[in-house]
Parts: C-alpha cells; sequence; structure tokens
C-alpha cells in the first residue's frame, strides 16, 4: 500500500497516521523526521539541508526529494509506505511521480482528512492543556469536571499561544491555499481519497480502511 496522506493542522493526521502504519505494516514517511535524522546523523544530505535552514531558507524541491527517495529505497518501504509532509506542492508531486515510475511503482491512494476551517478553529482555540502532566481538554468538546483544573492531578489547565484565533486561522488558511492545487492534481489523476476528519476518530479510519481495502 503506497499512500500519501495530507491534511490540515488540528485534523486528526498524526492519529490516522499510526493507525494507518500499524494496520498495514508500512514505514509512516515523515519528512520532518527524516529531515531530523539525517541532520543528527550528518549525511551529506542532512549536511547540505542544514546549511539551507540554518539561513532561514526553505530547503529547494530536488533536496527535498533525493531525501525521500533515498528513505523509499530502504528495504521497510518494499510493501508500501505512509508519506506524510510531503509532498507539498505540484512541482514535488511531479517530482515523486518520476522517481516511483523509475523504481516501477506508483502510488495507491492519496488521503485527504477534510475539515471545515471554522471548525478546526473552534478546536484549536477550545483546547487547554494540563501544566503538570500535559493531558488535553476542549472547553466544548472534552470539559474538565471544573473549569481550569485537570480530572487526573489537580494542575492547572492553559491556553497555548499559537492556539489563538488569529494564528490558527492563519496556519489553517495558509496550509489551504497551499494544498489546494496538490488536491486538484491528485484529485485529476483518480487518487485523492476524501475522508470527513470532523467525525469520531474511529469513524475517519474506517472509512479510510474501507475505500482502501476495496
Ligand atoms: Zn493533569
Amino acid at each position: 500500500m503506497r499512500l500519501v496522506l495530507l491534511g490540515p493542522p488540528g485534523a486528526g493526521k498524526g492519529t490516522q497516521a499510526s493507525a494507518i502504519v500499524e494496520k498495514y505494516k508500512i514505514p509512516h514517511i515523515s519528512t520532518g523526521d527524516i529531515f531530523r535524522a539525517n541532520i543528527k546523523e550528518g549525511t551529506a544530505l542532512g549536511k547540505e539541508a542544514k546549511s539551507y535552514m540554518d539561513k532561514g531558507l526553505l530547503v529547494p524541491d530536488e533536496l527535498v526529494v533525493s531525501i525521500v527517495k533515498d528513505r523509499l529505497l530502504k528495504d521497510d518501504c518494499t510493501k508500501g509506505f505512509l508519506l506524510d509532509g510531503f509532498p507539498r506542492t505540484v512541482n514535488q508531486a511531479e517530482s515523486l511521480d518520476s522517481e516511483l515510475s523509475k523504481m516501477g511503482i506508483e502510488l495507491d491512494r492519496v488521503i485527504n482528512i477534510n475539515a471545515n476551517a471554522e471548525i478546526l478553529i473552534e478546536r484549536a482555540v477550545g483546547r487547554r492543556i494540563c501544566r503538570e502532566c500535559g493531558a488535553t481538554y476542549h472547553i466544548k468538546f472534552n470539559p474538565p469536571k471544573v473549569e481550569g483544573v485537570c480530572d487526573k492531578d489537580g494542575g492547572e489547565l492553559y491556553q497555548r499561544d499559537d492556539d489563538n484565533e488569529s494564528t490558527v486561522s492563519t496556519r489553517i488558511n495558509v496550509y489551504m491555499e497551499q494544498t489546494q492545487p496538490l488536491i486538484d492534481y491528485y484529485g485529476d489523476k483518480g487518487l485523492l481519497l476524501d475522508v470527513d476528519g470532523t467525525l469520531e476518530i474511529s469513524t475517519v479510519f474506517e472509512l479510510i480502511t474501507e475505500a482502501l481495502d476495496n
């Protein structure tokens, strides 16, 4: 199963990614993780990537693609993979297609966890976190028994600085604008699997696996 996972911040992508890779026994390939690993191990690719990041520049597409390609050639990818955080642009998607075709393989599905921006904003803005144990609550969907106090240890609940409405809505709108061409690209290829990320976590997972198994 060769998959790409797309979804705006806060739509539950991480949770679904873990469940998918466990069910299909495929590696979860997060480009963020690969970059960090390459940099930590001091590989040639890692050093090159770091030289851009140190200057505050975006890592160029060719470099991102070669890092991903390098990862896809490892033995654990023979049964498939779940790509997360890549591709981000149509240009990267085209490069990925051409690299995969050189390897004699192609993508099976692109899972797009969809969610309405207003709902994502409401979810993020209402989130509260315990200072003691890190447990998360939501003022509306999962409130603590006593307002502002953790049920487990009585710790104080706080709101993360970047969970305010303007930061969250900017983050989501930027993501949606940047990703729409990619969604159209995979839609045209007939690979897109749209799933409503505002449903229950278990329902979202069922919808994904039903579609993948058919
Ligand atoms: Zn707590």
